[in-house]
């Protein structure tokens, strides 16, 4: 049994649902079906919430664009006459255009829960439909209702054994029927909808895959496999045949778009393999992600991520930072949910390479402002180079300013600022 994974942008227009139509079909081992919202819904529905927020006169011509979007894939596919569940899409507009009348809640994250996740809910009910039409027995499924979290809203931990017992009793994997489940989204304890993180659909497919023991779980690509760098800033990329769970995570972990880092935990406890393959062209091989204990010798792999800031932090009366510091210090960007990715001490400083976000950092910056004197840079790269050569460090850091740089046997990480 697999469990294939299609995102936004392979299902972007009328013809990459045809097309998952036929990758689903010539597939007897699919039996679950993962996909992501329409192309580039999320971002839309991002603007329409920000949009929502400002109460900007744009927000209603937003919403008409994302519905007229929707309707004319509709329509591409066919489904309009007699299409059954065009009445539960109109429905779910009319709530929203509602909703939007009323004043936004003053907590952010939970509305955007609510909002940004129906993009899942329109996608899965036209693809549904869509599977229906070529005699596939596709079975939609709810995710608010199957994949059960905590209240975090915008990154819901899994509460792992009420969904297993969800699951387990809602899919059969002995019938001819397609099980087909939004991605990215889950259900808090309240009832409420919250989501797992921005490109957060492949962790869905991998805690299917986990709780079903898949023999694999498929991603299906705009590109040909996981590239040694990303297309979008690299001439010269070279697709990785094989790469272990650890490259994997790693690679992830530190700005490679390609996979949700929270992906491979899932797959590596039961050991199932993750492949990443070609949407456009599906017999091609891809990368496969699986265990490796031999060692092999790597080429050089590129991973940025941009939008970080660069905080340092002393104690104001000139004392060493101490072990009570640090648990103090990170204890506060865990209670704003700040992901931190780089951390480098001295006697009498810390710094902290983490994730911006506009509608925390100046709370979190005033919070620890109170016990140390903080500089910081914002707007930095972190660049990381798994098994790096001194050709490559050149490559990425010429032209830069190295503020800080970290080197190990198999990984270097450098934060950059722009000359
Ligand atoms: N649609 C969501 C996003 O764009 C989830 C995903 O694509 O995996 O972030
Ligand atoms: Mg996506």
């Amino acid at each position: 049994m697999q469990v294939f994974k299609f995102g936004g942008s392979s299902i972007r227009n009328a013809g990459g649902i045809r097309n998952l139509g036929e990758i689903v079909n010539g597939n007897q081992e699919c039996k679950v079906v993962v996909i992501s919202a329409l192309g580039k819904t999320t971002n839309d529905l991002e603007d329409l919430l920000s949009f929502y927020f400002e109460e900007n006169d744009f927000c209603s011509r937003k919403l008409n664009e994302i519905k007229q979007f929707h309707f004319s894939i509709i329509k591409n596919l066919y489904l309009g006459k007699g299409f059954p569940l065009k009445h539960e899409i109109e429905k779910s507009f009319n709530w929203l255009e509602d909703r939007l009348k009323d004043k936004p809640g003053n907590n952010y994250d939970k509305e955007y829960d609510q909002i940004v996740s129906l993009g899942e809910i329109w996608s899965t009910l036209i693809v549904h439909t869509y599977l229906l039409t070529l005699g596939i027995r596709s079975v939609w499924m709810d995710a608010r209702d199957l994949i059960l979290t905590d209240g975090l809203y915008r990154d819901a931990r899994i509460d792992w054994d009420k969904t297993e017992r969800k699951i387990k009793h809602s899919i059969q994997l002995d019938g001819e029927e397609v099980y087909l489940i939004q991605g990215f989204i889950g259900g808090a304890p309240d009832g409420s909808i919250t989501t797992l993180g921005r490109e957060g659909s492949d962790f869905t497919a991998a805690i299917l895959g986990n709780i079903l023991n898949a023999e694999s779980v498929i991603v299906w690509k705009d590109v040909p496999g996981i590239l040694n760098a990303d297309p979008a800033s690299f001439k010269n990329t070279e697709k990785l045949e094989e790469i272990s769970y650890l490259e994997a995570v790693e690679l992830a972990f530190f700005g490679a778009k390609v996979i949700h880092p929270k992906t491979i935990k899932p797959l590596h406890n039961k050991q199932i393999p993750l492949f990443v393959k070609s949407f456009e062209n599906p017999a091609s091989i891809g990368t496969i992600i699986h265990s490796m204990n031999w060692k092999v010798d790597m080429i050089p792999i590129f991973v940025k991520k941009d939008h970080q800031i660069l905080i340092t932090l002393r104690p104001r009366d000139f004392s060493f930072m101490i072990e009570q510091s640090f648990g103090q210090i990170f204890s506060v960007f865990n209670r704003f949910n700040i992901k931190i990715y780089l951390v480098q001490t001295s006697a009498i400083s810390l710094s902290i390479c983490a994730d911006t976000d506009e509608r925390k950092m100046d709370k979190l910056l005033s919070e620890l402002n109170k016990e140390f004197q903080i500089t910081f840079n914002e707007e930095v790269q972190l660049v990381t180079i798994r098994h790096y050569t001194r050709e490559a460090i050149r490559l990425m850091t010429e032209k830069k300013q190295i503020l800080i740089e970290q080197k190990s046997r198999q990984t270097v990480h450098f934060v950059l600022r722009d000359n």
